[in-house]
């Protein structure tokens, strides 16, 4: 807002152009800087001579899910591209997208439950959740995910963040109010390596579309003084905190950024975080069959938690071909969720999404096959 209203008054406008400009772009949604129909022809004129440019990123790729999620391969002016999810949940059931939408309560009745249609599925929704990419690429080099295997390749611009959900809402035929629609910033990339635009974002959004701060969460790999900046900002999402590992050789051998900020500091700054009232921070661990899921680990996971209001999120391996680890029997789940949860730390097993299309935590990485088998 303020950067539209200072382009404004640059060119000798009157401050509140910079409202009409914002409005136009966040809500109307308009394509061209022509359409403005708010502002004089003249400046419309001007402002596309100065080489303004306002417009969607393009939906170069979707696959459809049998769970009815859909991944979407979003093209940016440079011709590189993210992935974006879209995960609809019609049931009003547990959630699996790694938001806190499936521990809601639902006081909604199902005439008031809204409905999207789109040319491609025809399914009533209650709330939805778009996992949103911050990265081309990422550079933290996680050796259980997928997307770490291209590398980065740059930051997103906060308007390609906010760009993405802005194009998977026009795609899906969705209204505001955005009412049950959350936001995670857990695709590509690691946003607290973006922070600025990550956080830039954030605010577009919020101001911007319509969807508050309290509906969106953002998880990090764990950039120790990223999360000190976090918990000073005024207005937040949510933070979950990829964990994947009870000590640190195990974590470092997981995720080698461990080396730089170990379990010692990076537990530190989560108990140092500031949480609001009823809030919790969310901790990510991502099972690996015979690796890091034996039980005498998750006594280790209550140990390092213990004394943080926290929530711990289960997801068992999503698996890729090019990877070296392997997916953990249900069973095997089961039994380390119970140990936490008789610790009296809330637990939850992500249900995998879209995991056909690649479209699950871990998986994204442009892919344009689907697995076989698949529709
Ligand atoms: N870079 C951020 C955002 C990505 S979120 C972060 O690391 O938190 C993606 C989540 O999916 C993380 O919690 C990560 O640990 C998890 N993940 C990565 N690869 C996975 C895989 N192959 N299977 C299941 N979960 C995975």
């Amino acid at each position: 807002m303020q950067e539209l209203t200072n382009l404004a008054l640059r060119s000798g406008q009157p401050a509140y152009r910079g409202q009409q400009l914002f409005d136009a772009v966040y809500r109307q949604k308009i394509e061209r800087l022509d359409q403005v129909s708010t502002l004089p022809l003249e400046y419309r004129a001007r402002l596309v001579e100065q080489g303004w440019e306002v417009g969607f990123p393009r939906i170069a790729r979707k696959f459809i899910s049998s769970d009815g999620t859909a991944r979407y391969l979003v093209e940016l002016a440079d011709g590189e591209t993210v992935e974006t999810v879209w995960m609809p949940e019609g049931d009003g059931g547990e959630s699996g997208d790694g938001s806190e939408a499936g521990d809601e309560m639902d006081s909604g009745s199902a005439s008031e439950s809204v409905v999207a249609r789109s040319p491609h599925i025809h399914m009533g929704w209650r709330r939805a959740t778009i996992c949103v990419s911050s990265q081309v690429g990422c550079a933290v080099n996680c050796k259980f995910c997928f997307t770490a295997l291209l590398g980065v390749k740059r930051n997103l611009e906060a308007g390609e963040i906010v760009g993405q959900i802005a194009a998977v809402l026009r795609e899906q035929g969705v209204e505001p109010p955005l009412q049950r629609v959350n936001i995670v910033f857990m695709g590509m990339g690691e946003p607290f390596l973006n922070y600025d635009n990550f956080m830039k974002s954030v605010r577009l959004l919020a101001e911007g579309v319509g969807i508050p701060e309290s509906r969106m969460t953002v998880s990090t790999a764990g950039i120790v003084p990223r999360i000190h900046d976090f918990g000073q900002e005024p207005l937040r999402p949510k933070l979950a905190i990829s964990l994947n590992g009870s000590n640190d050789a195990l974590r470092t051998e997981v995720m080698p950024l461990n080396r730089k900020w170990d379990l010692e500091e990076l537990m530190k700054a989560a108990r140092e975080f500031p949480l609001r009232a009823r809030e919790r921070l969310t901790f990510e661990y991502v099972l690996l069959a015979d690796v890091n899921d034996a039980p005498e680990q998750a006594r280790e996971v209550v140990e390092l938690v213990r004394g943080i209001r926290a929530k711990i999120n289960l997801i068992a391996l999503n698996p890729g071909t090019e990877l070296p680890y392997r997916t953990p029997e249900q069973e095997r789940v089961a039994a380390f969720q119970r140990i936490l949860v008789a610790a009296g730390i809330p637990t939850f097993v992500r249900r995998p999404r879209g995991r056909d299309i690649f479209a699950a935590c871990g998986q994204l990485k442009r892919t344009v096959e689907v697995a076989p088998g698949s529709p």
